[in-house]
């Protein structure tokens, strides 16, 4: 067995692993890095960045539909699966290369296998060439998470989002189950580009912990769209038939569809690690318990982003890498903050948003005043598209302070990322309202509301 020492090893090269390996080398660390898959984990390969490749496609049928309300003659649009999955696949190639080039010119030293916590301070990688050793002065555990499905009669037939970047063939009828992020932006990607979609969620509106109204107008929009969406339903069992798939819903309704996708959350890359045997600290579903600092029960072993199961977010993962870099390595004393997070949904429209829900906002403030516009944009006026965007401020009443700003509608994450920067410098309502706006566009609203 081969061996060596670092200061730091990381296991795990996706969001938050590469960014604190890179980090903690050009502090002058020297870091091991091992990754038993592709370089860029989850947002690179299976998440974020295919996922909005995959939203821009959806995207042109709408838009094909709505040049012609300004006097563009398109002939009958013609989608090609296999060259979207082919340019998708070396996109993501070329970044991989990009991860691994920054790992390189940072000095990290990469290991590619699976690792696994050993002994204290002490990491076992199993590489194609046999088991590696490492002693590190601290090691960092950022393995991410991955999709769980529930059991029931006919598990075995469906996919997770990992399998639908490469689906083949393209699913003309597709089931999706399941009311979160991943559901809603799959359901809405595939009614884009194709399919015939139905998605059941098992609650009475879709996105739980999403503004209400923000709830109620996505999935009135999402239908406008063609997604067929039934609320309160459940899957009872999923049968193998000669033309597909044939789905028993609890309720006794059967649906007959050529795949179907569970949606139904993540949970953490654990198995395996050896953190039981170390007596690292474990929470629901495995994830490993960490501190203010990000430090597990064991000294010398950290952890962060998905695998601690707290805001399953790229950029959280990379905070939460530079606080913890900082504090083994660094001078500067860098902290998370976990207030006023934007977050977007790439449904079709958009969600982007930012702070409390007008229900969370009473909850912890009493008096709020709530805004709220919704209204036909300007472009549709021409393209003749029913669709309506919803855009929301709510305001803690006694200091004026805007707390929440909501919004569906066209690039409503590009337009809420800005308004993030407002709400977390403590922008009132009079501040919104002395804001000159931008005509004509949507995001103009937020300062006109009255
Ligand atoms: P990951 O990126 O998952 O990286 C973990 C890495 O560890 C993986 O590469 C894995 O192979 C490796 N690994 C695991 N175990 C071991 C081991 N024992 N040894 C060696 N290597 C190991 N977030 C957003 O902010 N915006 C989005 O639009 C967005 N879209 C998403 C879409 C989808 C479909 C999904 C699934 C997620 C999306 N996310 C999005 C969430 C985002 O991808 C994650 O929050 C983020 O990738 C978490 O980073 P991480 O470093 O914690 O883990
Ligand atoms: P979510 O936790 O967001 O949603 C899971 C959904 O599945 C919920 O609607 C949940 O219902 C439902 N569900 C859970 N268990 C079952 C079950 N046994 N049967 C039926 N339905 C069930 O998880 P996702 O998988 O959608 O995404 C994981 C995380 O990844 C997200 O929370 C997010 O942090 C991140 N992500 C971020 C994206 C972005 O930033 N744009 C995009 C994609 C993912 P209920 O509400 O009733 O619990």
């Amino acid at each position: 067995m081969t061996s060596g020492t670092c200061d730091f090893f990381v296991i795990g090269g996706g969001s938050g692993g590469v960014r604190a390996a890179r980090m903690a080398a050009r502090l002058g660390a020297r870091v091991v890095l091992a990754e038993a898959a592709q370089l860029g984990g989850t947002c690179v390969n299976v998440g974020c960045v295919p996922k909005k490749l995959y939203s821009y496609a959806a995207h042109y049928a709408d838009d094909f539909a709505d040049a012609r309300g300004f006097g563009w003659q398109v002939g009958e649009p013609v989608f090609d699966w296999a060259t979207l999955r082919r340019n998708r696949a070396a996109e993501i190639l070329r970044l991989n290369g990009v991860y691994e080039q920054l790992l390189a010119s940072a000095g990290v030293q990469m290991v590619t296998g699976w690792a696994r916590l050993a002994a204290p301070g002490c990491v076992e990688v199993q590489t194609e060439a046999g088991p590696q050793r490492f002693e590190a002065r601290h090691i960092l555990v950022a393995t991410g998470g991955c999709p769980s499905v529930p059991d029931f009669p006919g598990r075995e037939h469906v996919v997770t989002s990992d399998a639908m970047f490469d689906i083949d063939p393209f699913p003309r009828r597709l089931l999706v189950v399941g009311g979160g992020y991943i559901a809603c932006e799959f359901a809405s990607i595939f009614n884009g580009l194709g399919s015939r979609v139905t998605q059941l969620y098992r609650g009475s509106q879709l996105l739980r912990g999403f503004d209400d109204d923000l709830r109620h107008h996505i999935a009135q929009e999402m239908r406008r769209h063609g997604v067929d969406l039934h609320t309160s339903a459940q899957v009872a069992s999923i049968t193998r038939v000669e033309s597909g798939l044939d789905v028993a819903l609890a309720d006794g309704r059967r649906l007959q569809v050529d795949a179907v996708l569970y949606a139904t959350g993540r949970v953490p890359n654990v198995s395996g690690l050896g953190l039981e045997a170390l007596g690292v600290a474990q929470g629901r579903d495995g994830a490993i318990r960490v501190d203010e600092h990000y430090a597990t029960s064991v000294p010398g072993i950290h952890a962060i982003g998905d695998v601690t199961a707290r805001l399953q977010l790229t950029p959280v993962a990379l905070g939460e890498a530079m606080a913890v870099v900082d504090r083994l390595f660094g001078p500067a004393r860098r902290r998370m903050d976990y207030d006023f997070v934007p977050t977007a949904v790439f449904t079709h429209p958009n969600i982007g948003t930012v702070g409390y829900s007008e229900a969370q906002a009473r909850e912890k403030f009493g008096a709020v005043t709530v805004y709220r516009s919704e209204f036909r944009a300007l472009r549709h006026t021409l393209s003749g598209r029913q669709e309506r965007t919803l855009m929301k401020l709510v305001v803690d009443t006694a200091s004026d302070r805007v707390v929440g700003v909501h919004m569906v509608g066209p690039e409503a994450g590009e337009i809420v990322q800005g308004f993030a920067v407002a709400l977390k410098a403590g922008a009132t309502k009079a501040v919104f309202d002395a804001t000159v706006g931008i005509h004509p566009t949507l995001a103009e609203e937020f300062v006109t509301m009255r």
